[in-house]
């Protein structure tokens, strides 16, 4: 299963830079065994662990994937956005992309004290994101005992830098190089 879902990513070369292979997840998601087949693993890791009291993804392709997830397994989703998005009173945490800088806000009554909270998003790569998606979860007020992702680029050292902050990383498959 894991090669079909694979199989279904298409590769853009240099974008949104030279140098960046782009791993495009809307193909994946066109796919309607595609997108059920990423849904249903994620699930499949979330049933290993105590039960999530929500989900939150990162904008925007997380939120796809964990408004999905959170209908799966039973629970509300929280939607970490890019800057400037959110309509009411938000915390911010600013983070270095592999190609730019950016900023995600949550808003600040968006997560309960103490509320175990499962991030996603669909790739990661250097890290710089994820990790401030738990800062910011964290200062809400959330646990984040674990973070999944449809695609992991092993080269970049993203998923061994959560595991280091103290998160359980799940991933549906890897790709080698940048
Ligand atoms: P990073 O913060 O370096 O882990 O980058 C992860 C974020 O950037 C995710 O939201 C991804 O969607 C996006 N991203 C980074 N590198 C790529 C890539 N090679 N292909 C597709 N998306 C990427």
């Amino acid at each position: 299963m894991t090669e079909h879902l694979k199989s279904l990513v298409r590769t853009i070369p240099d974008f949104p830079e030279p140098g960046i292979m782009f791993r495009d997840v809307t193909t994946l998601f066109a796919d309607p065994a595609g997108m059920a087949g990423s849904i249903r693993g994620m699930a499949d890791h979330a049933g290993a662990f105590p039960k999530f009291d929500c989900v939150a993804g990162i904008e925007a392709r997380g939120f796809i994937l964990g408004a999905a997830l959170a209908i799966e397994l039973g629970v509300g989703f929280v939607p970490l956005r890019k800057k400037g998005k959110l309509p009411g009173a938000t915390l911010h945490e600013d983070y270095a992309l592999e190609y730019g800088t950016d900023t995600l806000e949550v808003h600040q009554d968006a997560i309960n004290e103490g509320d175990r909270v499962l991030l996603i998003d669909d790739l990661i790569a250097t890290g710089g994101t994820a990790l401030a998606a738990h800062r910011l979860v964290t200062r809400a007020g959330g646990i984040v005992p674990a973070a999944f992702f449809v695609i992991d680029l092993p080269e970049l050292g993203g998923a061994a830098k959560l595991r280091a902050a103290g998160l359980e990383v799940r991933v549906l498959m890897d790709f080698d190089g940048a």
